[in-house]
């Protein structure tokens, strides 16, 4: 009971690189998201240094699935703003 402090981790449209992203399970398209620590300390021998040891987990709200990436090409906008008009 009482008011949710929650809502500023409400759902969100999603696009990765500009495209549109609906989820690979079940084709939802709205998401949460949470960040991933990544905690293997070999990973500057895999070139990866540069991802600073996280990622970005998309969560499907309907599902649950998480799809982890890592880098900049994921971006999050509003249900009811939609997605932007360069969105493919
Ligand atoms: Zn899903």
């Amino acid at each position: 009971m009482g008011t949710s402090k929650s809502k500023r981790h409400r759902s969100a449209l999603v696009t990765v690189a500009g495209r549109r992203f609906t989820c690979l399970v079940c084709g939802q398209r709205e998401f949460t998201s949470r960040e991933i620590l990544l905690n293997t300390p070999g990973l500057e021998l895999f070139d990866l240094a540069w991802a600073n040891r996280s990622s970005l987990g998309v969560i499907c709200m309907a599902c649950g699935y998480v799809h982890e990436f890592v880098g900049k090409a994921v971006e999050f906008w509003t249900v009811s703003g939609g997605y932007p008009a360069t969105a493919t």
